[in-house]
């Protein structure tokens, strides 16, 4: 084994009692330095002292992503700028992004979070680790690239982009691992196609190491198929540090949450009651070890579920559902919930769809339209009308059965839907608000 794989293992009474001395210089420590955070526990009528179990962390106030917002940029910041040592912005969606300050330690932290996973996942120090993800304020390249150098693996910078030059590279090199966004490593993979490049003949390529964005089984299944590689999943954010928070194991279809750093609660995102594991609800962390930019209680709007059953790769570190949706990705569509995995789903259960659609929204005065625009297969796209209007009803059937909505289905010809170097924008709601 690893030596960085031996604290996977730790026995779980141990498990707890670390938690809970880690939150108990936490909670404390947050509390005297960050003005929002003691607000609230006063309003709530909650002292540090009042954390005893860590089933008293349920008494203490959320964070939200509204509050990096309106702390920005320094107000949630805990640790003096003697100590940062980095800066990571997240996209923020709309006006301004929301920034994390990291001291080395944080850094750290980070850095064996995704060492833990990439071991956890097979790879070793002869490995040759393409980090494809953009570097910058975005915290998938530096994490995935730090988190390689810490395990040993050579690590080639790549950053996102140039695609071309991307593929030379990995097999000129002899690269075995990727890491990037798997909407990217499918733009990867077409290209390598165009350019005469198969990857299980041409490539060392085994493992590819995906996350940031959500991505169904079928996907991977697909990425599996056209590539011969593992497709293994990296899930983070960066509030709570960056990719990394969890990973999964060759034994499970869930991901192990290094609860040795990061402590997570489902919460019920309308009563904000803490629920039991093995229930489905919002995933919520805390940083345990994080001192730069600490986080108490942080609601990631992510619906996942803490699995009851050990995993049987003997790690002791719990086990999180795949995530497949946010809580604000859902579309309401005529009046019915809709999550845009469902939708991959569905299309991806028609062999003759490429792994590349949008959905479209928009509105008149009384009727919202919706429309999903999808790829055929180069081998399937005909000139045939018939044919074309046949594969489009078997479409529109599947994804009909999974949401029970009658969405407007159009074909488009191979490589005409835009892709993505980073995450994918599959969703376009020009919808009157
Ligand atoms: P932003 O909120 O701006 O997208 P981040 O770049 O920090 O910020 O992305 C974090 C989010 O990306 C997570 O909260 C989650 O929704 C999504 N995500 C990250 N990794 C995965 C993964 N492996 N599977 C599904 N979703 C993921
Ligand atoms: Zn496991």
């Amino acid at each position: 084994m690893n030596p960085i794989s031996q604290k996977d293992y730790i026995d779980v009474a141990g498990l707890r009692k670390m938690q809970l001395a880690k939150l108990q210089e936490l909670i404390p420590y947050e509390y005297e330095r960050v003005p929002l955070f003691r607000r609230r526990c006063d309003e709530k009528g909650v002292k540090p002292r009042d954390l005893a179990t860590l089933a008293d962390l349920a008494k203490f106030p959320f964070m939200i992503k509204t509050d990096l917002r309106d702390e920005y940029p320094y107000g949630l910041t805990a640790a003096p700028m003697k100590d940062i040592v980095r800066f990571h912005c997240s996209s923020g969606t709309t006006g301004k992004p929301i920034c994390i300050p990291a001291t080395m330690a944080d850094v750290d932290i980070w850095s064996d979070g995704v060492a833990r996973c990439l071991a956890m996942y097979g790879i070793m120090e002869e490995d040759v680790l393409q980090v494809s993800y953009g570097y910058g304020l975005f915290t998938g390249g530096l994490g995935a690239h730090y988190g390689g150098e810490k395990l040993g693996c050579a690590v080639l910078p790549t950053g996102a982009g140039n695609t071309e030059k991307q593929i030379m590279l990995m097999k000129d090199l002899g690269v075995t691992a990727i890491a990037c966004t798997p909407s990217y490593f499918l733009h990867l993979a077409t290209t390598a196609a165009q350019m005469g490049v198969d990857f299980r003949r041409d490539t060392k390529l085994k493992h590819g190491i995906f996350g940031a964005e959500p991505w169904t089984d079928e996907i991977r299944r697909k990425i599996e198929e056209i590539s011969g590689i593992t497709a293994h999943d990296i899930y983070g954010l960066t509030e709570i540090a960056g990719p990394g928070v969890a990973g999964n194991c060759p034994y499970c279809n869930g991901l192990h949450v290094w609860e040795d750093h990061f402590y997570p609660e489902i919460i019920d995102p309308d009563t904000l009651e803490v629920l039991p594991d093995g229930e489905q609800g919002e995933l919520v962390f805390t940083t345990l070890d994080r001192r730069g930019t600490p986080m108490v209680r942080y609601r990631t709007r992510d619906i996942s579920r803490l699995q009851t059953e050990p995993c049987k790769c003997g790690r002791t570190m719990r086990v999180m559902d795949r995530i497949h949706a946010r809580t604000d990705d859902m579309l309401i569509v005529h009046g019915v919930n809709v999550f845009p995995s469902q939708i991959e789903t569905g299309l991806m259960k028609v062999p003759e769809i490429a792994p590349h659609y949008q959905i479209h929204l928009s509105s008149t005065d009384t009727l919202d339209l919706f429309e999903i625009k999808v790829e055929v297969v180069p081998e399937a796209f005909s000139d045939n009308i018939r044919d074309l209007e046949a594969l489009r009803k078997r479409v529109l059937a599947a994804v009909k059965t999974i949401i029970g909505l009658t969405p407007k289905i159009t074909l488009v010809g191979p490589g005409t839907l835009p892709r993505s170097e980073g995450k994918i924008k599959r969703v376009i709601d020009n919808r009157k608000k």
